[in-house]
């Protein structure tokens, strides 16, 4: 593999300036990172297949970027995949000859459809091989199979995926269909993508004309000063899509104009949702008060619903998008209905910051998070709509064509209560309290817990009091009352595999391994065994579903001990959330290992299942340095450390 330095976009490519970049081009650059472990040779070598589109075929940079998503289109839009397996494999089975039996099969040797296709083709000889894919074509072929709809659909996405699958050759055919099934089973992550697309843009910027002379601009520079301008460039990059998540505004901007003009170009929108800020935990308030002191804070009731970013574009379109940048307009439409009630007649466009409550209108009170969960997800109709809800604002991030987001909190607070009314059981503000002393925020937590909530959020509101979005920030500070006296916090984890049960437990799983997402190494580290907190039912529901997520090997990117090898490995599909005793270091699991120790990972002891986390992405779990700062916040260890400090 040439590294970044050494690879020459236009000599080592396979292809020719101003043809189109051949679907072989990129399905071997998946080959390539597939076969590779580390997260940086990942970078580099997705990063030289970047800078060869960049020089010859620029139009398609930005399809190779939503190929490499694995999407097709900014979350919010929901185009998604979803070709359903069995519909795959009778498509594969059609275009090779083989029978549906025989692919069935295969698959259940195999475990993934990718690999059978693979197989599949290339024991096929075929009299007329039709022209090579590109990925312009694939891109939107995908795309248009994506948005069919009607009954006669599913024959014509067929027909569309069988006339490409015919023209796949070697591991085109893995990757198309893998895409098509919804899963590239790379283990590239979305950082991934954004820093390959910002070294490349470092190596040869795109907005230039090339050749002039080639194009190597790191061979110029000195490497602390390459990596100074790649450092910067990423940051940009990182921002600019945290601001604008959307590759279809920023990728012509890049080639355009440069990297220098995204800050300007593709700035806060009303109608593009933006990453939210989220909140640090904490254990008590004397820590939230360490962290605060001499900065004024508010403390608001921690309202235990589902984010909502209200967008007011300014054609007047309101939508709703969730903490993930899906568009949940079509789920609420009885929130969009009545925003006019807390509307003031001077807001043209903006983007309010919420919670959405189930309530309970004749008790007037707070609903658990279970109700409101039981809502339909998509397309609701307002008269079927038996869980009401109560939006609680919380920020106001843009107004009238100007973003807030740099703006104290005390202002945007300001701001939104001159702008918009509460109304009874429809819109309220959030609960608050500016307080400074101990036993007042713990009087108001006292109340938030009565009030069904989960606790409190203390936000500072003058000095260090932006909005930050996409961080979890320390601005932000979370106050359970649940966790106070063990960690704070729960943890999101994700489910990587199965023991099969026993005794009562017989035709279920008795048990599953957890880990925590590595985002550094881009790995999923195990971090305990859990077997309680399950009902029955609960149990032969989780089966049914993982059951149709066993994979026949372990992934490259689970780590974790052979003692503690499950029955079945899984698919990383969910996120579950879990309560435990405390953290402790392990000789087993590997989260966070070299973080804390350099041998030894962590674990939970006494873990108990909360819920699914259906809003959370299984790279948004909770992280291994998350579960090492907590690790580390546990007052036993605390003390331990500031021991041997004072010991030496
Ligand atoms: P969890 O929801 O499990 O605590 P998380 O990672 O989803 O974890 P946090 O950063 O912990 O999010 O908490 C922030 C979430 O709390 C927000 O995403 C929002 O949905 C919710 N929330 C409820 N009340 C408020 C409030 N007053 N201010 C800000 N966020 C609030």
């Amino acid at each position: 593999n040439p590294s970044a330095s050494a690879y020459h976009p236009i000599d080592d490519a396979c292809w020719k300036r101003g043809d189109k970049t051949p679907y072989s081009a990129f399905a071997r650059t998946l080959e390539l990172i597939e076969e590779t472990s580390g997260r940086l040779k990942t970078i580099e070598i997705l990063s030289n297949y970047f800078r060869s589109v960049i020089v010859l075929s620029p139009a398609d940079l930005l399809p190779s970027v939503y190929l490499c998503l694995n999407q097709l289109a900014p979350a919010y839009e929901g185009i998604e995949f979803g070709v359903a397996d069995q519909n795959l494999m009778k498509a594969v089975a059609q275009c090779t000859g083989r029978t549906l039996a025989q692919i069935k099969a295969d698959v259940q040797e195999v475990g993934d459809l990718g690999i059978v296709a693979e197989n599949s083709r290339s024991n096929q000889r075929t009299m007329f091989q039709p022209p090579p894919l590109t990925v312009s074509n694939v891109y939107s072929k995908l795309k248009e199979i994506a948005q069919m709809t009607g009954p006669t659909s599913l024959t014509k996405k067929l027909d569309k995926i069988q006339t490409l699958f015919v023209a796949c050759r070697n591991a085109e055919a893995k990757y198309f269909i893998r895409s098509l099934a919804g899963k590239l089973r790379i283990g590239l992550a979305e950082q991934s993508v954004l820093q390959a697309l910002a070294l490349a843009c470092a190596m040869t910027p795109p907005e230039q004309d090339y050749p002039p002379e080639i194009l190597n601009a790191s061979k110029k520079m000195s490497s602390d000063r390459f990596k100074e301008k790649y450092d910067e460039i990423a940051l940009t990059l990182k921002t600019t899509y945290c601001e604008c998540p959307n590759y279809n505004l920023i990728i012509p901007v890049l080639l355009e104009d440069g990297i220098k003009a995204l800050p300007s170009k593709c700035k806060l929108t009303p109608g593009i949702p933006l990453k939210p800020m989220l909140a640090h935990p904490t254990k008590g308030v004397q820590e939230v008060l360490t962290r605060f002191e001499g900065l004024k804070f508010t403390c608001e009731w921690k309202y235990d619903g589902e984010r909502a970013q209200i967008h007011v574009a300014d054609n007047g379109q309101v939508n709703i998008y969730s903490r993930n940048q899906e568009n949940n307009t079509t789920k609420y439409p009885d929130i969009i209905k009545r925003f006019k009630n807390t509307r003031g007649d001077q807001v043209k466009n903006c983007i309010l910051d919420c919670e959405a409550v189930a309530w309970d209108r004749e008790k007037k009170q707070i609903l658990p998070f279970q109700i409101l969960s039981t809502r339909k997800r998509k397309d609701a109709n307002e008269e079927d709509i038996k869980v009401q809800v109560c939006v609680f604002m919380f920020d106001l991030l843009y107004l009238n064509d100007e973003p807030l987001v740099k703006e104290t909190f005390a202002k945007r607070r300001e701001l939104l209560k001159e702008h918009f009314k509460e109304v009874e059981g429809e819109w309220k503000f959030a609960n608050s309290l500016d307080t400074t002393t101990m036993e007042e925020v713990e009087v108001f937590l006292d109340e938030s817990v009565k009030g069904n909530c989960e606790g409190l959020m203390v936000k500072t509101l003058e000095k260090e009091a932006t909005y930050e979005i996409a961080k979890r920030s320390r601005n932000w500070l979370k106050l359970k009352k649940d966790y106070l006296d063990g960690l704070g916090d729960t943890l999101d984890v994700v489910v990587i595999g199965g023991y099969i049960g026993k005794g009562k437990r017989t035709g279920t799983y008795g048990g599953f391994l957890l880990a925590c997402y590595d985002q550094e190494n881009e790995e999923y580290q195990s971090i305990c065994k859990i077997g309680t907190g399950f009902k029955e039912e609960e149990l032969e529901n989780y089966t049914k579903f993982f059951k149709d997520h066993v994979i026949p090997q372990v992934k490259s990117y689970y780590r974790f001990d052979s003692s503690h090898e499950p029955d079945h490995w899984f698919e990383p599909i969910q996120v579950w959330e879990i309560k435990c005793a405390d953290i402790s270091l392990s000789p087993v699991h590997r989260a966070a290992i070299g973080i804390v120790d350099p041998e030894k990972g962590l674990s939970l002891r006494f873990p108990r299942f909360i819920r699914i986390r259906e809003d959370k992405s299984c790279e948004q779990a909770t992280s291994a340095q998350d579960v090492a700062d907590m690790y580390n916040n546990q007052e036993q260890i605390k003390n331990k450390t500031s021991a041997s400090k004072t010991a030496e």
